[in-house]
C-alpha cells in the first residue's frame, strides 16, 4: 500500500515571513495517513527544516546540480540540500526543463545524484498542449521516463513521479478525470515493465492547478498517489484542505 504524498511546490515565492505558514500547517495537521513535504526555494531550506523538526512536515529543494561540488556558479548540488535539512527534490519541472533547457539526460544525471544522496526524487513529466493536440502525449511521457530516470536504484523509497501537463500548471485548468486516470495508469505500466514489481512502491503525483475544490475527484483516481501543488500550497489554509482531501 502506497502512503499518499502532498506536496508543495513553492517555485520562486516566499522570503522568511512565509515560514509562519509551515508553522500554521503543522499546528492544524490535517491528516495523518498523508506524508507532507514542501519544497521552498533554497534561500529557505535550512529554516523551513529547522521551523518543520518534529513535525509531520518534510523539507525539500526544488533542483540540484548533478556534480557534489565544484565552479557551477549559481548552482546548489544534492549534498547541500541534504546538509541543509532536505529529504527529497524535484528534478525535471518543466519550468526547469524550458527555463534552463534541461533535457531528459540531464534530468537523469540530477536524479542519479540525488540518489547518491538519499533524497528522494521527485521526477516530473508532462506534455505541452500542442502535444495533446497532436495526440503525443503518451509517447513524450514514455520517452521523458525513459530517459529522465537511471536503471539501477529506483524504487518506491527512492523516487516519486509527478505527472504535470504543461498546459495545466498555473492555469486553472485541469485535464479530465479519464485524461489523468490514462496517462497514469501508462506510467505505472511503463514503470513496472522497465523496474518490476518495485514499481509498484512508486508513488505517481498530479501536479498542475490542483485546488481544494476540484482535489477529492482527483485523488479518487487509481494510480493518484498525492499531488505536486504550486500555487495553492503558499497557504496553509489551502494546503490543508488539499491534504485532507487526500
Ligand atoms: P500550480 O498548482 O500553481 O498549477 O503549479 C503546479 C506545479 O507546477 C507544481 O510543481
Amino acid at each position: 500500500m502506497r502512503r499518499r504524498l502532498a506536496a508543495g511546490n513553492w517555485k520562486m515565492n516566499g522570503t522568511g515571513a512565509a515560514l509562519a505558514e509551515v508553522t500554521a500547517l503543522s499546528g492544524g495537521h490535517p491528516n495523518p495517513q498523508v506524508d507532507i513535504l514542501i519544497c521552498p526555494p533554497a534561500t529557505l531550506i535550512q529554516r523551513m527544516a529547522e521551523v518543520a523538526r518534529g513535525t509531520a512536515i518534510a523539507v525539500g529543494g526544488q533542483d540540484c546540480h548533478k556534480a557534489r561540488t565544484g565552479a557551477h556558479t549559481g548552482d546548489v548540488s544534492a549534498h547541500m540540500l541534504h546538509e541543509a535539512g532536505a529529504s527529497h527534490v524535484i528534478l525535471g519541472h518543466s519550468e526547469r526543463r524550458t527555463d534552463h533547457g534541461e533535457t531528459d539526460a540531464t534530468v537523469r544525471a540530477k536524479t542519479e545524484a540525488a540518489l547518491d544522496e538519499k533524497l528522494v526524487a521527485i521526477v516530473c513529466v508532462g506534455e505541452t498542449e500542442t502535444q495533446r493536440d497532436a495526440g503525443e502525449t503518451l509517447s513524450v511521457i514514455g520517452t521523458q521516463l525513459q530517459g529522465s530516470l537511471p536503471d539501477h536504484g529506483v524504487n518506491g523509497a527512492t523516487i516519486v513521479i509527478a505527472y504535470e501537463p504543461v498546459w495545466a500548471i498555473g492555469t486553472g485548468r485541469v485535464p479530465t478525470l479519464d485524461q489523468i486516470a490514462e496517462v497514469h495508469d501508462f506510467i505505472r505500466a511503463g514503470l513496472v515493465d522497465r523496474f518490476g514489481e518495485d514499481a509498484q512502491g512508486i508513488r505517481l503525483l498530479y501536479g498542475g492547478s490542483v485546488k481544494p475544490a476540484n482535489a477529492a475527484d482527483i485523488f479518487a483516481i487509481s494510480n493518484v498517489d498525492g499531488a505536486l501543488v504550486g500555487g495553492a500550497s503558499l497557504k496553509a489554509v489551502d494546503f490543508s484542505a488539499i491534504i485532507s482531501a487526500l
